[in-house]
C-alpha cells in the first residue's frame, strides 16, 4: 500500500512540480520504501572473488549477492560463457593467460547488469558439456568443476547448454557470422560490409558520436577485418569497427564534411551496402552552439520521412530529468530517464537528416531543471517544443501500458499528430491525448507537448521500451509526427 501511495504520489506530482527538489525528496522516499518492501536488488551485487584452480579445472567464484549462473558452451574456440545475471563486475575486463588445455579466463560487464565469465580452452581442445559441475555452496558461492578438455576428434558440438541451469537464453556464438571486410568502393559510392553467413542489421544516427551507427546482430568481428582506408579526399572521414558485445557489431561512420550518408540495402544475405554522397553543403548557424549536433544535408531522406517546409524552423526536443533524477523507475529497475534519452537523441537525429534544426535540451545522462529547459525554447525561439517522459504507476498494475500525449492550449494540434503516429507505427495501446499544465507545457510560448511514451510500470510497454529497436521506432512515429505538423503548419 505504501509503494502504492507513493507512486501515484510520484505520478501527480512528476511533471506539474515546479521545483525539482520536492521531487527529489519523493523519489528517495519512494526508492526507501521499495527496497524495504519488496527486497528487490536496488543495488546490483558485485563479483567478490574467482579463483581458477588449473590442477583441478575448478572455478570458484563468490559474489555478495545471490546469483543463479547460466552456462553455455561455444564453439571456435570451445570456450564456456558463464553468465551471473544481476552480477557488477565494477572493474574493467579481467583476462588470465593460462597454460595447460585451459588456456586463458576473461572476465567482463557483458551488459548492464550481468558479468560474463569466459573460460577458454587450447585450440583443438573440447569438453562433454555434461560433465560440466555445478555445485552451490550457497546462493553466493559457486564451484564450477570443468571435465578433462580432450582433443576434439570431428567438429565440435555447436552449443550445448549445461544441466542443472537455466537455458543460455541468447543465440549461440557459434552460430555468428562473422564480419570478413568493411570496405570503400569508390565507384559505386558504397561503404559495403560483408559477412561469411547471412546477417541483419539495424542503423541509426548515433548522436552522441555524431556518427552513423550500424548494429549488426548477432555477429562478430572477423579476425583480420580492417576498417576501410581512407585517404584525405575520401567522402568518409572514419570509419570505427566495434564489437559491441559477444553478439553484436557496431560500424561507426562518420561522413566527411558535405557528404550525406544514403540508403542502406542488403543485395544480399551477406552484404550490407551504405550509400555515400558528395552533396551540396547546407549552412547551419546552431542557435545554441554546445548542444546542437552535426547537422547534414536535408535533401535526402533514408528513409521515407516527411519533410521539412523551407524556412528556419528550430524543433526542441526535451528528454525528462536525467542525472540524479531518473524520473519513473519500473520494471526491473527499468528508468525513465535512459529511455526517454535514447529516443530523444534519436528523434533530434532524425529531424536533423530531413533539414531541421533539432535541439537537444539534454543530449546525455545529466541533471537538468525544468526552467532551462524552457528557457532554450524561448531563446532559440523554436518553432515547437517536445517534450519526452515515461510513465509509471503502482507496480502492482503491470496490467496498465499505453501511450498519453499532454499539451496545453496551442500544443492541441501538434498532440494529436504526434500521438497518431505514435499509435499506428508502435502499435501501442491508446491512453489518449490530454490537457494538462505542466510546466513545460504552461511556460513555453510555442506549441507544446508532452509524450509519455509507455508505462515503465506496465508490463507491455515495459518489455518494449527496453527494447533498443522499439525505442527506435518510437522515435521515428515521434519525428513522423512533428514533421508532419510543420508541412501543415507551413501550407497554412
Ligand atoms: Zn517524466
Amino acid at each position: 500500500m505504501v509503494v502504492i501511495f507513493f507512486a501515484s504520489l510520484i505520478r501527480w506530482s512528476k511533471h506539474h512540480q515546479q521545483t525539482h527538489r520536492v521531487n527529489q525528496f519523493f523519489y528517495s522516499l519512494f526508492f526507501a520504501c521499495f527496497a524495504v518492501l519488496t527486497a528487490a536488488p536496488a543495488k546490483a551485487a558485485r563479483l567478490e572473488s574467482w579463483r581458477f584452480n588449473s590442477s583441478q579445472n575448478q572455478l570458484e567464484i563468490t559474489t555478495d549477492g545471490g546469483v543463479q549462473p547460466k552456462a553455455q558452451l561455444v564453439a571456435d574456440p570451445t570456450r564456456l560463457v558463464i553468465d551471473l545475471p544481476g552480477i557488477v563486475l565494477g572493474r574493467p575486463v579481467i583476462n588470465e593467460s593460462m597454460s595447460g588445455t585451459v588456456r586463458s579466463m576473461r572476465i567482463g560487464q557483458f551488459d548492464r547488469d550481468t558479468t560474463r565469465i569466459v573460460i577458454e580452452l587450447a585450440p583443438g581442445y573440447t569438453l562433454e558439456p555434461s560433465q560440466i559441475k555445478f555445485r552451490g555452496i550457497s546462493d553466493r558461492r559457486w564451484l564450477i568443476k570443468l571435465p578433462t578438455p580432450q582433443l576434439a576428434t570431428s567438429s565440435i558440438p555447436s552449443i550445448s547448454a549445461v544441466p542443472r541451469l537455466s537455458a543460455p537464453s541468447r543465440a549461440s556464438e557459434s552460430e555468428l557470422a562473422a564480419i570478413e571486410s568493411v570496405e570503400l568502393n569508390g565507384s559505386s559510392n558504397q561503404l559495403m560490409i560483408q559477412a561469411n553467413k547471412p546477417i541483419r542489421y539495424t542503423s541509426r544516427w548515433d548522436t552522441s558520436l555524431a556518427a552513423y551507427r550500424i548494429e549488426i546482430s548477432p555477429a562478430q568481428l572477423g579476425n583480420s577485418v580492417k576498417g576501410p582506408e581512407l585517404g584525405a579526399g575520401s567522402p568518409i572521414s572514419r570509419v570505427k569497427l566495434r564489437q559491441e558485445n559477444s553478439q553484436t557489431v557496431a560500424i561507426l561512420v562518420q561522413p566527411a564534411t558535405g557528404v550525406q550518408l544514403g540508403q542502406m540495402n542488403q543485395p544480399n544475405q551477406r552484404l550490407v551496402t551504405l550509400q555515400i554522397q558528395r552533396a551540396r553543403l547546407v549552412s547551419a548557424a546552431p542557435a545554441i552552439a554546445p548542444r546542437v549536433m552535426s547537422v547534414f544535408n536535408p535533401s535526402v531522406a533514408n528513409i521515407p520521412m516527411p519533410r521539412s517546409p523551407n524556412g528556419r524552423i528550430v524543433v526542441i526536443i526535451d528528454p525528462g530529468h536525467g542525472g540524479p533524477d531518473p524520473g519513473a523507475v519500473g520494471i526491473n529497475g527499468l528508468q525513465e530517464k535512459v529511455i526517454v534519452l535514447d529516443i530523444g537523441n534519436q528523434v533530434a537525429a532524425l529531424l536533423q537528416r530531413q533539414g531541421v534544426q533539432a535541439l537537444l535540451t539534454r543530449a546525455d545522462d545529466r541533471d537538468l531543471d525544468l526552467e532551462p529547459r524552457v528557457q532554450m525554447a524561448e531563446q532559440s525561439n523554436a518553432t515547437v517544443f517536445v517534450s519526452i517522459h515515461a510513465n509509471a504507476i503502482s507496480l502492482s498494475r503491470p496490467d496498465i501500458s499505453g501511450i498519453e500525449t499532454y499539451y496545453h492550449e496551442s500544443g492541441l494540434g501538434l498532440a494529436q499528430i504526434i500521438h497518431q503516429n505514435v499509435l499506428q507505427f508502435t502499435g501501442a495501446s491508446d491512453r489518449g491525448v490530454r490537457k494538462a499544465r505542466f510546466y513545460v507545457l504552461r511556460k513555453t510560448s510555442m506549441p507544446s507537448v508532452l509524450v509519455e511514451v509507455g508505462f515503465v510500470t506496465g508490463r507491455d510497454d515495459a518489455s518494449r521500451l527496453s527494447n533498443p529497436a522499439y525505442r527506435t521506432q518510437m522515435a521515428d512515429a515521434i519525428a513522423r509526427g512533428i514533421l508532419q505538423y510543420l508541412q501543415r503548419a507551413a501550407r497554412l
